[in-house]
């Protein structure tokens, strides 16, 4: 079996939905199954209305459920010739109306949007595109059987951020495919959301469809999981912000979790583990562009002791603290963790001594009463709005030159920090937010264009 997942703009609209079709056409010998996500901006769409609508911003809450309504309303259009499919899918898409104008009154009445609401409106996106490509599945002759995600991938209660209990899955999947009387049936199904034990949706953080399709391809121990994108696959940096940045046509599992652990949004970090762990081959592919070979991802190692792509983070914010009296260093890592925990605060790196702590933290700002705990014990230095620029490579250690170079592209930057992955996988350094730029482009040509 073979996982197929195509993320937003690969179903953006008909023309892409169509496209999706004729790809899968290509690999229907191989049994795929489909992953859809919902259409570019459906998700940003869902959570504004939620958000506005805990504000009281109602007339915001309109217009987004009319954009979301009207995109969906324009595929069917366009994308669908049969007069009766059309009519059904459009009165699937009324009903979604009502019930995201339901949801929203009920968050505008409470003016309190919480994780479980945003699960309930996020929902909707998957939902709508995975019936759009099913029925153009049926209409170009593909033999399509839709599968509601919510019937199969169980999750805890964590809503926006839900994990799948993986043996639960499989459980429930095989008894449902087996119950299928399609011949050589396609499946297709929703990435990103789950449902409870109960059957209350959650979803698995954002941009997680890439997870859904590692999670099934471990369950059904696929003998592979394709990634169809907007972009090739991975390049040795961002192609929308280096636009001379290269393909990278093979990774390690560990250089492609680092890579997007680091920045590459091309993967979601989550992915990797399920697929390393089954040892199962990854491919990225470019939806736009079938015919590159995309970047394969598995456990072989290059053994070139170079980088093989540099990734940037902004909003970084590094809190250190030098502790008032000496303490133990288990005693102090245990009321650090505390901190940390009661705050729901995981660090993006940490560096521990007997006389300081050091903290690196993505994304939103650091709370005051997060800070202020952190004074109770010891002095406390905060700095934001700074980048994180790392390079990648199973063997950038072995050869000196590697940091060295790293060193020399940031001569003239202003550095507030670097570190190095503990399993000496990346080189990273912090730097100002105004500088980034110019720092990437520095790293980018000392390795990638010589
Ligand atoms: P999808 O909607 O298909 O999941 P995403 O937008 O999540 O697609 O990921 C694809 C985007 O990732 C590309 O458009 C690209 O701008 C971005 N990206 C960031 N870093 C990299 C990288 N190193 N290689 C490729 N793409 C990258
Ligand atoms: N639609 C979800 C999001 O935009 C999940 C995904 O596309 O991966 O976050
Ligand atoms: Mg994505």
């Amino acid at each position: 079996m073979l996982i197929m997942k195509f993320g937003g703009t690969s179903v953006e609209n008909a023309a892409a939905m169509h496209n999706v079709a004729s790809i899968v056409k290509q690999h229907q010998h191989r049994k795929p199954f489909v992953v859809i996500s919902a259409i570019a901006q459906a998700t940003n769409l869902l959570t504004s209305i939620g958000t506005n609508a805990a504000l009281g911003n109602m007339s915001v809450v309109q217009e987004n459920i009319a954009t979301f309504i009207s995109k969906h309303v324009s595929i069917i259009e366009e994308g669908i010739s049969s007069p009766q499919t059309q009519r059904r899918l459009k009165e699937t898409v009324a009903n979604v109306q009502q019930d995201l104008e339901r949801l929203s009154q009920g968050i505008f009445f409470l003016r309190e949007l919480s994780p479980r609401s945003l699960d309930a409106l996020c929902v909707f996106g998957e939902y709508l595109s995975s019936l759009c490509v099913h029925e153009i599945f049926l209409e170009q002759e593909i033999p399509g059987v839709w599968l509601d995600a919510k019937k199969f991938m169980l999750t805890d209660n964590n809503f926006t951020s839900a994990s799948p209990r993986l043996d639960e899955v499989q459980k429930r999947l095989q008894n449902i495919l087996h119950n299928v009387e399609k011949e050589n049936p396609i499946f297709v199904t929703q990435g990103f959301i789950g449902a409870t034990e109960e059957g209350i949706p959650t979803t698995m953080g954002r941009e997680s469809s890439d997870f859904t399709a590692a999670v099934l391809g471990s369950v059904l121990n696929a003998d592979e999981i394709q990634i169809w994108t907007d972009v090739d696959g991975f390049f040795t940096a961002d192609p929308r912000v280096i636009p001379t940045a290269k393909l990278i046509p093979h990774l390690s599992y560990a250089e492609a979790l680092e890579l997007a652990d680091r920045g590459a949004k091309v993967l979601h970090p989550k992915t990797m583990l399920p697929i390393a762990e089954k040892n199962l081959p990854l491919l990225i592919r470019n939806s736009k562009n079938p015919t590159s070979a995309g970047t394969s991802v598995s456990s072989s190692r290059n053994e070139f002791a170079t980088a093989v792509g540099v990734t940037l983070k902004n909003n970084i914010a590094i809190v250190s603290l030098i502790p008032f009296e000496q303490k133990n260093f288990s005693l102090l890592t245990e009321i650090l963790a505390g901190i940390l925990a009661e705050h729901k605060r995981t660090p993006l790196f940490h560096s521990a001594g007997e006389r300081a702590h050091l903290f690196g933290f993505e994304g939103g700002k650091i709370s005051d009463s997060f800070i202020q705990a952190f004074r109770e014990i010891g002095s406390v230095t905060l700095v934001e709005k700074k980048s994180l620029l790392t390079i990648v490579g199973n063997n950038i250690f072995q050869s000196p030159s590697v940091v060295m170079r790293f060193m020399k592209s940031l001569a003239d930057t202003q550095l507030h920090y670097m570190t190095m992955s503990a399993h000496r996988l990346s080189l990273a350094a912090v730097v100002n937010e105004e500088d980034a730029l110019r720092s990437m482009v520095a790293i980018h040509k000392e390795f990638f264009e010589q």
